[in-house]
């Protein structure tokens, strides 16, 4: 059973697709959280990093990020990769968030630091 994200990169569910090659598609979250939100998918279907094999080449996936912000101007931006659920994890197909755009908050569990 195809991933959700597999029926986005073989265009059977639409996507506002920005890059591909041929290690991996990237298009825009459609529930953007900043105003840049596009996320990098492998072609491969792998779960999580949690899953990752060891003998991947993964690389394409952050060489893909320096090129995608370098296409849209971005000097500044976030990369996330969630894994599990716990971690926010909703597409068990592995995947990075690049967000920017704007100035970010901070990231992490919502108050926990301050004092
Ligand atoms: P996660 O929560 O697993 O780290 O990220 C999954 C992301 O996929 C979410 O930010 C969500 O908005 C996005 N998403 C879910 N379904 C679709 C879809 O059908 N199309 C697009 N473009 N993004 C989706």
């Amino acid at each position: 059973m195809p991933t959700l994200f597999t029926k986005i990169i073989n265009r059977e569910i639409p996507a506002e697709i920005i890059y591909e090659d041929s290690h991996v598609v990237a298009f825009k979250d459609i529930q953007p959280q900043a105003p840049v939100h596009v996320l990098i998918v492998p072609r491969q279907e792998v779960v999580s990093i949690a899953e990752l094999p060891e003998e991947g080449d993964h690389r394409h996936l952050l060489n893909a990020a320096k090129k995608i912000a370098e296409q849209l101007g971005l000097s500044s931006f976030r990369l996330v990769i969630n894994t599990g659920p716990d971690a926010g994890q909703t597409v068990f197909h592995l995947h990075m968030h690049l967000l920017g755009g704007d100035q970010l908050g901070h990231f992490g569990v919502p108050g926990f630091g301050e004092s």
